[in-house]
Parts: structure tokens; sequence; C-alpha cells
């Protein structure tokens, strides 16, 4: 259950693998798919299903990952049969998957949570591992769907907490309809020690977690360049 990623109160499903590499992964356990580890949608379903008392108005199912668009099939199955019955479906995703397969998705997605890990198309594979190109082609696809977009960003100490930084974010932001929040969060080390478990190398071994106060200070200079947020 969860309360962040996305309306109301939510029952968050992590699919597994993940072809990005993002420098700050918390989740570096999520990018091989465990083949032991299946499950039908009927089964996934009926899980979800147990805990929809407790969704209240406006909660729902979030897919996170991972990348759950590596998965498309499934997952569109699977909103399809939340939406049959009534169930609100977000989807928590860098954008990173067969752009043939964007439309059938987001048909049946009534959220999506965009991670826009980084606007420089030059930065972008620095950070990611692949190509930004993708996931612009993901959020042309979602502007064409007319999905309502929250958007995120992950604040690096060092690396991109700059005013400079949100005033990119921002133009690219800026671009969009349908964006209903803009959030930025903060950097945290919980998850370094995966790292060493599973025998792979910790880019930002080192790296502080993010300051609130600066990430406060950051996020309220976006707000002031998000067209979204003025006046109100
Ligand atoms: S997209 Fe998510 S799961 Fe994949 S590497 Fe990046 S942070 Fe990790």
């Amino acid at each position: 259950m969860g309360t962040l990623d996305g309306p109301g109160v939510r029952t968050v499903v992590f699919f597994g693998g993940c072809p990005l590499r993002c420098s700050y992964c918390h989740n570096p356990d999520f990018w091989k798919v465990d083949t032991d580890d299946k499950i039908t949608v009927d089964e996934l379903y009926n899980k979800v299903e147990r805990f929809t008392p407790f969704h209240g108005e406006n909660g729902g199912v979030t897919v996170s990952g991972g990348e759950p668009l590596s998965q498309p099939a499934f997952l569109r199955s699977f909103f399809a049969k939340c939406k049959e019955n009534g169930i609100h479906t977000t989807l928590d995703t860098s954008g990173f998957g067969n752009a043939k397969n964007f439309k059938d998705v987001l048909e049946v997605t009534d959220l999506v949570i965009f991670d826009l890990k980084e606007p420089d198309p030059f930065e972008y594979p620095k950070l990611t591992g692949v190509v930004k190109r993708v996931s612009d082609e993901f959020v042309a696809a979602v502007q064409e769907n007319n999905n309502p977009m929250w958007i995120r960003t992950v604040i690096v100490p060092g690396k991109n907490d700059t005013f400079e930084k949100m005033d990119e974010i921002a133009r690219e932001v800026n671009k969009l309809k349908n964006v209903l929040k803009v959030q930025l969060l903060p950097y945290h080390t919980m998850g370094t020690s995966k790292y060493k478990d599973l025998g792979l190398e910790y880019q930002l071994e080192g790296v502080p977690a993010m300051s609130k106060d600066k990430i406060n200070e950051l996020y309220a200079y976006l707000q002031s360049k998000l067209d979204i947020y003025q006046n109100i």
C-alpha cells in the first residue's frame, strides 16, 4: 500500500525488469526479471482486488518497477481488467519501452507518473544508460492520448541541484498539457547496500543524501517557473 504514488490510497505493484541503469537507482534488484516469480493477470488482479476497500473514493492501483513498459502486453491486460472493475490505474514510468506499444497501454491508464530523469538529451544517457529520444516519444504519445500526468525528477547533490536545472525542467514541462503536479524527489542513500550484495559498483558512492532545505528552496524556485502553479 502507498499514498505517494498517485491520488488517494493505492495498491502499488512492482514489475521486475528494467533496461535503464540510473546512477541513483535504489532498486538494482529489480533490473533483472526474476523468472521464478511469475504471476498471471488474473492472479495479480485477485490480489489487488482484496485491497480495494482501502482505496476509498480516489485511490486505486499503481504499477511501478523496474520499468513496467518492459512488459507491455501484461501491463495492458492488467490495467484493462482493473478498469473494467472500476479501479483507477496509474503508471509510474521512465517512458522507456517499445513505442509501438505506448498507445495500447495509455488507453487503459488513468494517470501517468512520468519520471523526467534529465531534461538535457546529452546528459540523459550519462544518468540512465539509454537515450532520451524514447522517453520523448512516450511523452508525445501521452500528449496525443490526453492522459493526465504527474512529473517527477530525482535531485542529486552535486549533479542536478541547481537553479539552472530547474529552469531546464520548467522549460520542458511548460511545453506539455494535462500536467497536474510536478514533484522533486530528494536523493537518498537507502538501497546502496543492495549494490554490495549484488556485487555491483555504485556510481554515487560518497554522495550524501539531498538536504531537505535545499530541495525545498529548489522546489519553490521551480514552482515559480512552472505555468501550472501560476495564478493559484
Ligand atoms: S528506471 Fe527506475 S528501476 Fe530502472 S534503473 Fe532507473 S531508477 Fe532504477
